[in-house]
């Protein structure tokens, strides 16, 4: 393609509007346009992209006996009624009505319709397993769609559906997916790592693994063994207690006047303790009910792991003012557990701790000497903390070490939850009817080509890795009106062409400054300048995007080289 001809409308400035690295160089480099809020439209480049990817994702769920098929966007909401989630998604899900007041939805997600199939058309054992999947839009009015392709409203997905007999072959098809995941990503030619998750909203009773693209700008934390293969969300990621370091004795409890130390910062300071002393104490709203939940001064409490103890989806949120005042008689920062009716869960670490620190329940003051069982009651124990860097790892207890990720993909087993909620039965070899054990898998293929940027770029632009790149080459002729220099890169690019290799020419009568620019932005993996300089020579120029290496060719052998290049790395 000729860039003069191409659509790549380029601009110098960031948009204002666009907080990470991708969406702003998506829009400067002229893949993506606003259409509203968290909905874009592709242009050439990015559609390239966005097919280069798709290609590569079909192609590992065919390996896998995927079965390709397009589900309907549109979708009644009596389906989503029969699992319930019709009222659980809440304000994500895009809700509209046809002109005889039937509710609809746009399709967040495809459990529902594709259970929905399947009970219809399989009778029997013999005709499972069955994988089936389809690549396309997706709707999530999300709340913050604000970052470009990684939060859309209207995304791309490829979401596969697997139906198996038994558990064991559930497992089977996880494992198939969770290879041509790590077969998918290692294609895209991007660093990332598999973590074991949350189940969230989605449910089931089986196991669950995001696939992370690493990148400093992830908007999730990871931590991973440095010696071991476990990694996890540290949404999930179990935590071992730390016993308290001294063993010292249990002292007298004494109520101390601690004024305007409501934060533990503040505390520490006025009591001259370390934060591993403090027992933090907060209330929380589940739903309908109050309970107070302790973690040591230095931990984190983890919402996720408290929602699922309490037996979630629930909604949880830290109590307002005035239910705290009601429960304990004083202002937020002095409340703990002495004293209370309220049942009061613990984090694993809290019943080691001896003579701790903890609110009074008084304003202005907190307690000392306060030793759990004896001063007060838990009335449950669990992991209900957010584990950090530098703890042991819970299967080899070496250190594990901390990363941030961008979630591209998620794998599920989901057990039966849907097959019962929807009766998806099957006749067994004796004739038995038996609920299908179920499978989903998504990648978000439009947020893992803003992942690839997130964590391939420099100030210049996007340095796309070459198996996703939107065109593998961009030939520049130094000036189109030299005409030596034009007629060279003209025909290097023609053999480029030839070799089946993805290339561009830049036969705009522009500066060389500004077609340089432009192609760092954009991000073509390799560059070859043709200039009159190096042509005396017989040469041209050739620069890799990802290394900055320069290197000069015989014009003659370039195209057969780049071929090489390219052939290496994809
Ligand atoms: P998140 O927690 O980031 O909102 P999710 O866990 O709800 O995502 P899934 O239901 O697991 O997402 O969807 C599968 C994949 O679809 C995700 O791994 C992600 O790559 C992609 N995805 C989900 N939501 C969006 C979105 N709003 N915009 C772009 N891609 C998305
Ligand atoms: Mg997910």
């Amino acid at each position: 393609m000729r860039v003069s001809q191409l659509l790549i409308p380029t601009l110098r400035e960031t948009p204002a509007e666009a907080e990470v690295v991708s969406h702003q160089l998506m829009v400067r480099a002229g893949f993506i346009r606003k259409a509203a809020a968290g909905i874009y439209t592709y242009l050439p480049l990015a559609t390239r992209v966005i097919q280069k990817i798709s290609r590569i994702v079909r192609e590992e769920m065919d390996a896998k006996g995927g079965q390709e098929v397009l589900l309907p966007i549109v979708q009644p909401a009596e389906l989503w009624k029969e699992t319930g989630r019709w009222d659980v998604y809440g304000d994500e899900m895009f809700r509209l009505r046809d002109r005889h007041q039937r509710e609809f939805c746009l399709g967040p997600t495809h459990e529902e319709i594709t259970t929905d199939l399947v009970r219809g058309e399989i009778r029997s054992y013999k005709q499972l397993p069955l994988l089936l999947y389809q690549i396309q839009n997706k709707y999530r009015d999300e709340r913050r769609p604000r970052f470009g392709l990684m939060r859309g409203r209207e995304f791309i997905m490829k979401d596969l559906y697997s139906f198996d007999r038994d558990e064991a072959g559930a497992q089977e098809s996880y494992r198939k997916m969770y290879d041509a995941y790590t077969r998918v990503f290692t294609r895209c030619g991007l660093t990332f790592r598999p973590v074991l998750a949350d189940a969230g909203a989605i449910g089931g009773s089986g196991g669950t693994h995001e696939f992370m693209v690493l990148a400093e700008s992830g908007e999730a934390a990871v931590v991973y063994c440095s010696e071991c293969d476990y990694a996890a969300n540290v949404e999930r990621a179990e935590c071992s207690p730390k016993p308290a370091a001294a063993t010292e004795r249990p002292s007298e409890t004494a109520l101390v006047s601690t004024p305007g130390s409501k934060t533990i910062e503040s505390l520490i300071r006025f009591l001259k303790t370390s934060a591993e002393q403090l027992i933090k104490t907060l209330v929380y709203q589940a739903d309908e009910r109050v309970v107070m939940v302790l973690v040591r001064g230095d931990r984190e409490v983890n919402e996720i792991k408290l929602g699922n103890f309490l037996g979630g989806p629930l909604k949880l949120e830290l109590a307002s003012s005035e239910v705290v005042e009601a429960l304990c008689g004083c202002e937020t920062g002095y409340v703990g557990p002495v004293g209370v009716t309220v049942e009061i869960l613990a984090d694993a670490e809290v019943p080691l701790m001896v003579n701790a620190i903890t609110g009074a329940n008084k304003t202005g003051h907190h307690l000392t000497g306060v030793n759990p069982g004896r001063d007060f009651t838990i009335d449950r124990v669990a992991d209900l903390r957010t584990v950090e860097a530098g703890e042991p790892c819970p299967k080899c207890g070496q250190p594990l070490l901390a990363a941030r990720g961008i979630e591209v993909g998620q794998v599920f087993n989901l057990g039966t939850k849907y097959s019962k909620a929807m009766d998806a039965k099957y006749l067994d070899e004796n004739g038995k009817e038996k609920l299908m054990v179920m499978g989903c898998y998504g990648i978000g293929v439009t947020r893992t080509m803003a992942a690839a940027i997130e964590q391939n770029h420099d100030a210049d632009g996007i340095k796309w890795p070459m198996p996703i790149a939107p065109f593998q080459v961009i030939v520049v002729p130094v000036s189109v009106k030299d005409q030596a220099v034009a007629e060279a890169a003209e025909k290097l690019y023609q053999e480029l062409q030839a070799l089946g290799v993805e290339a561009v020419i830049d036969d705009r009568d522009e500066r060389p400054g500004v077609k340089f620019k432009d192609a760092d932005l954009i991000g073509y993996p390799l560059r070859v300048t043709v200039g009159a300089k190096t042509l005396q020579e017989g040469k041209v120029e050739i620069k890799s995007r990802h290394s900055g290496e320069v290197e000069l060719i015989p014009a003659g052998e370039a195209a057969a080289y780049l071929q090489r290049i390219i052939d290496l790395s994809i």
